[in-house]
Formats: structure tokens, sequence, C-alpha cells
């Protein structure tokens, strides 16, 4: 049986090794559309102590060792479901079996004029990280569009080396999207402290040739740099021109299934509908689901019929502050506050019958972590803790596992 992966993501190797694991010993053809060898995303936006590295997802030398053809620097332009091959961007046609499309998602372009001038950035790859990182030196203004995850990273990341961080967001508030507001706020305080100027509520109008972006009450910023986080988009392309359901990403069903059943999809570019949320069809862009979607749907392939039900986790470092959300607060009814300290709160996010849908901590280091891991199981369990254990920080959140 022959096995093609378009996408070398932290999705599409987890599930070419995933493959290995469970035993399969026919040909595994891995398409990376990237000259790197497959590496990590979260440092680009974060990079450790050793500055911008790119920290591989797993060397080339390991999948060539577990027997998995590597395809650097070609994409797959076109799949023919016909005949069941894949053109390559180098002409070779491949034929599969089964596909796996990680396609991944690209950043959301700014729709006004003047965004493609030489200093606005947007940051998916490798090398967009080498470039802007260069901008992000002491002394240099940088604007950043966004108040998201790309955006506040990257100023917590500008701030520490003495850059003049100036942050553009749309919305009247940060981190609109996933995160409560009370959490925002802190992360927004702790911004601002550090010298951040924050600006909710702003529309841009343009950016001139020389790089001088308009704002709608006339405001004019003048910047070194100005780096785009307005959100990302997922890789439909292959997947629409062949002619497979589209629905906010490549539509897949609860074992990761396209609409063709030779053809899978998993990681940032798929939707699918989650059993914990009612069925309804969601599209997760996070680090472990791709590493999770990966693995279930390398089992998939090979037959498996288990549905895809892990609880969506992630999270987000800023200065010495750790973001993590357990689960979709959509839904909930109701928030219960558990303070653990001074500088460390989760929330917890219940439906209208008490059942605990997501939880969102925010806490210096590691403060937060297993209290949103025990969330995470309770999620999970689809359980309906007792709101005064939840709110009570001397209580084990443990103790309501056993109960
Ligand atoms: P990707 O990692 O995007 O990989 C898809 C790959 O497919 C890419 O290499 C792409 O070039 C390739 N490809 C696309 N089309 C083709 C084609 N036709 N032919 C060949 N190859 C193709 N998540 C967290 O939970 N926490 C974090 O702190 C965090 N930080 C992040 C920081 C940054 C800067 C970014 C961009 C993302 C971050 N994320 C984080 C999100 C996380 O990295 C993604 O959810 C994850 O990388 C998705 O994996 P994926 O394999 O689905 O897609
Ligand atoms: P994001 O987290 O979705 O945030 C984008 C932000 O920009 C939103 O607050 C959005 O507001 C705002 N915005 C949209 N249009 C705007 C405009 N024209 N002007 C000003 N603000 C605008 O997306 P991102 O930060 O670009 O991240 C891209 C991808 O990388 C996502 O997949 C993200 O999950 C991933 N990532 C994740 C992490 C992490 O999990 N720690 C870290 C970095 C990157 P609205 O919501 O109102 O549109």
């Amino acid at each position: 049986m022959h096995i093609v992966i378009i996408g070398a993501g932290e999705c599409g190797v987890r599930a070419a090794l995933a493959l290995r694991e469970q035993g399969f010993e026919g040909s595994i053809d891995l398409v990376n559309g990237e000259l790197h060898a497959p590496y990590e995303r979260p440092p680009l936006s974060k990079p450790g102590d050793d500055g911008l590295i790119a920290k591989p997802v797993s060397g080339s030398e390991h999948l060539a060792d577990k027997g998995i053809t590597l395809h650097s620097g070609i994409t797959a332009t076109k799949i023919d479901r016909g005949t069941k091959q894949i053109v390559l961007s180098d002409g070779v046609v491949l034929p599969y079996d089964r596909l796996l499309l990680a396609l991944g998602a690209r950043p959301r372009r700014l729709a006004i004029d003047g965004q493609d001038v030489p200093n606005v950035h947007y940051l998916r790859h490798f090398e967009d990280a080498e470039i802007i990182h260069r901008s992000i030196e002491s002394g240099k203004r940088v604007t950043i569009i966004g108040g998201g995850f790309i955006g506040l990273e990257l100023a917590a990341v500008a701030r520490q080396k003495g850059t003049v961080v100036t942050i553009l967001e749309a919305a009247p508030r940060l981190l609109g999207r996933a995160v409560p507001a009370e959490i925002a706020a802190i992360i927004e305080a702790r911004h601002r402290a550090k010298g951040v100027q924050v600006l909710c509520g702003t529309s841009i109008t343009s950016i001139d040739a020389q790089g001088r972006i308009l704002l709608g009450d006339g405001t004019q910023i003048t910047s070194d740099a100005i780096i785009v986080g307005i959100g990302s988009l997922s890789n439909i392309d292959l997947a629409l021109d062949s002619g497979l359901d589209i629905d906010n990403g490549i539509a897949v069903d609860g074992r990761l299934q396209t609409s063709d059943p030779s053809i899978y999809a998993a990681g940032d570019c798929c939707s699918f509908p989650h059993p914990l949320y009612g069925g309804r069809r969601i599209r997760i862009e996070s680090w472990r689901a791709a590493q999770e979607q990966g693995d279930h749907a390398a089992r998939a392939m090979l037959g498996s019929s288990d549905l895809y039900d892990a609880v969506p986790w992630f999270w987000s470092d800023q200065y010495d502050l750790t973001l993590q959300i357990a689960g979709m607060s959509g839904d909930a009814k109701k928030t219960v506050r558990r303070a653990i300290d001074d500088t460390a709160l989760i929330l917890f996010h219940l439906d209208q019958d008490g059942r605990l849908l997501a939880a969102s901590g925010i806490g210096p280091g590691n403060a937060i972590a297993r209290d949103i891991r025990i969330a995470e199981m309770l999620i999970a369990k689809r359980a309906h803790p007792e709101e005064g254990s939840l709110a009570n920080p001397a209580l084990k959140l443990k103790a309501l596992l056993a109960a």
C-alpha cells in the first residue's frame, strides 16, 4: 500500500511516524513544500535563549531511518482522484492508496492599499521569522497590526530587546476570539506595564510607500517595521480544486476522512465535528491538536474507526506569563473563578447544567499547568464539578476527578 502525506509540518510528520509506530510497512511519501527540514512553529514567535533556530519536528535522518521519503522544497500541485495520483512541482507523479492532507494555514493578508511595501511582514515560515527577528532591535520602532497570539508574543520578545512597540487591534479588546476578557485584561496590563502602546478599536486606512500607517481617525504612525498578525486561513486550494467538500477548511468526518474515502485531512487545514461540543464542526489551530490529529489520521488510514474527541488545548508564553486554555467556552453560561494566589488565576466555564466545558488559566511559569491538566480530564469526562470546589484554591482539583 502507498500512503502519501502532503505537508510536513507538525501534523504531517507526526502522521508519518505514527504510521510506522502502528506497524505499517508500505511506502510513505512526505511532501514538504518548504526547503527546511520539518521544524516547530511555536518558537518562531517566542525564540528561546539561543535565539531563533529551526527546531526540528523530526530530523531528516530519523525520517529516512523510518523509511519515510521526504520530498523537500517541492509542492503538490494536483490531486488526480480518478487515477489516485499526486502531481508534484518537479513533475514527479506519486500514486496513492491513502492520502493525507496536512496542509496547514497561511496568514490572512490586510485588505488595504500598501500591504506589500517592503517593511510589512507576516509570520508563518522560518524565513519570515528570520526577517522579523532582525527587525526587532533595541531602539527600533515596530508596529504590530493584530492583538492576537502572534502579535502579543512578538511584542513581548520585542520589548525584552528594547524595541519600541505599538499594537493596533481592530476589536475593542485584545485576544477577543479565544481568551476570556478577564484574562485578556491581565495580559494587556502586563504589556502596558512593559511599555507597549496598545491601541484597540483602531481601523487602518492605508500604508504608504514609506511604510507610514494611516489610521481611520487621521493619526499617522511611523515605524521601522510593521508586523501583521491578523489571523490565518486554512490551505484548502488543493482540496477545492479536486472537488473535496470544504466547510471552514477541508471538511472531514469524526475519523478525519474527507468526502473521498481514500483521502484524509488533519491539523490546521481541516474542520471536524467535535463529539464533546454537540458534534459542532470546529477547526483548531494549535500545536497539540496538529500532533494528535496526525496520529489519529494515521490510525484512521489503517482502518481504525475511532472518533477524534481530544479536548482542545493550547498555550501562549508572554514575558513570565503562561496562558493555557483547555476546551471550548463558546456555549458557557457560567464562569467560576479560582484565584490560586495573587498572580495566578483559573476560570472554569460551565454550561447551564453545570457541565465543565472549558478552563482558562494564566500565571507565571507553570503555576496553572497542573490544574488545567486536571480540568482537561474533567472536560473529557463530561464532569459536572461542584462550583464551590472549583472556586476553592485550598481544595485539590484531583479530588473532583475521583468524584
Ligand atoms: P503547518 O505547521 O502549517 O504545516 C503545514 C505544512 O504544509 C507547511 O510546511 C506548508 O508549507 C505545507 N504545505 C502546504 N501546502 C502544500 C503543498 N501543496 N505541497 C507541499 N506542502 C504544502 N500553537 C500552540 O498551541 N501554541 C503556540 O505557542 C503556538 N505558537 C505558534 C507560533 C507561530 C508563529 C505560528 C505560525 C503558529 C503557532 N501555533 C501555536 C500554532 C501551531 O504551530 C499550528 O497549529 C501547527 O503548526 C499546525 O500544524 P500543521 O501541520 O497542521 O500545519
Ligand atoms: P489570531 O490569534 O486569530 O489574532 C488575530 C487578531 O488580529 C485578532 O484579535 C483579530 O481581531 C485582529 N485583527 C483582525 N483583522 C485586523 C485588522 N485589520 N487590524 C487590526 N487587528 C485585526 O491570529 P494570529 O495572531 O495572526 O495568529 C495566526 C495563527 O498562528 C493562528 O493559527 C494562531 O493560533 C497561531 N498562533 C498561535 C499561538 C499560540 O497558540 N500561542 C501563537 C502564535 C500563533 P478579530 O478577532 O476581531 O478579527
